[in-house]
């Protein structure tokens, strides 16, 4: 490479909310700009296209059935209402699946059309540093090209953690990485964490009728205003939500028939307790 000349003035590393934002922005303004975006595919196999965390294993998928759940909801209150709605009304997970998918990838291809718009390059690779303004990107398949800026933004977001040292959560467990993409139902699940991720995948669980348990160490909603925090776990509770609190699992293991054994300490008496779900989810 030529000492001194950039291929763009700007090179944004990471295709989500924060890095189109800044790509689009900067185009706007005149600049010559780069996005380059690489999802590394989840423990499990899950992957997806252009728009980060938000747009795919975040909050477009997770609103869209939190709303399946609320009109589950909406359509057991109606019949109060004088609504005339042959019970029991069932959901189909797979139908639901189906169409968050086909409207996320609907997103990931409108990202594609405005970086196009704005004269935007897009680069389907994996960055790395080579020095202050040089990147190497691999492809999917290998291929290494090298991209040049004067400035380089690292908008990479973050990826979900596995608890690696509890045997089988990372060769059984899935996160939110995967609750989106599934085909089919998880059925009866564990949500292991009190985060936000917890709570809201608990929430849109036990709102389209699957047995849900939320499995907590400590408080739920660390950070948060904890009067509020409470608020939201009673009423998930009441809408049928089981809480383990005090609790943190030691193992994982699948049984011959598919099912997975969760045991667990129960932190307050000290004791080994087991149960049986379809799937665990770690929100940790
Ligand atoms: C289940 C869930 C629900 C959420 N709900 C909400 C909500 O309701 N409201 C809200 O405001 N926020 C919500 N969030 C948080 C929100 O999704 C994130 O804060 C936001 O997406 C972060 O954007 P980002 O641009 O920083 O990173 P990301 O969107 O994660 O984008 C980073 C991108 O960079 C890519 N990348 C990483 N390393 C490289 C590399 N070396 N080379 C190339 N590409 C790379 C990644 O694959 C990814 O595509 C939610 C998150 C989750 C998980």
């Amino acid at each position: 490479m030529e000492a001194g000349r950039q291929d763009y003035n700007l090179l944004v590393i990471g295709g989500g909310s924060g890095g189109l934002a800044c790509a689009k922005e900067a185009a706007q303004l005149g600049m010559k700009v780069a996005v380059v975006d690489y999802v590394e595919p989840s423990p499990r196999g899950t992957r997806w296209g252009l728009g980060g965390t938000c747009v795919n294993v975040g909050c477009i998928p997770k609103k869209l059935i939190h709303q399946a759940a609320l009109l589950g909801g909406m359509i057991r209150d109606a019949p109060h209402y004088g609504w005339d709605v042959a019970q029991p009304v069932l959901h189909d997970w797979r139908k639901m699946a189906e169409a968050v998918q086909n409207y996320v990838k609907s997103l990931n291809w409108g990202h594609r059309v405005q970086l196009q718009d704005r004269k935007v390059k897009y680069f389907n690779i994996k960055a790395s540093f080579v020095n202050e303004h040089t990147i190497c990107g691999v492809t999917k398949g290998g291929k290494e090209t090298l991209l040049s800026a004067e400035h380089i933004v690292i908008a990479t977001g973050g990826r979900p953690r596995y608890p690696t040292h509890i045997e089988g959560a990372l060769e059984y467990g899935i996160t939110s990485d995967d609750i989106f993409w599934l085909k089919e139902s998880p059925g009866k699940t564990l949500v292991v964490g009190a985060s936000y991720v917890a709570l809201e995948c608990a929430g849109f669980l036990t709102g389209l009728g699957l047995d849900t348990t939320v499995m907590m160490r400590s408080i739920p909603l660390r950070g948060f205003d904890q009067q509020m925090s409470s608020l939201v776990t009673e009423y998930m509770a009441s809408q049928g939500t089981r809480f383990l609190k005090h609790c943190t699992p030691s193992r994982v293991q699948k049984l011959p028939d598919g099912q997975l054994q969760v045991t667990w300490e129960d932190l307050t008496s000290g004791r080994e307790n087991m149960g049986t779900f379809s799937t665990v989810l770690w929100a940790i």
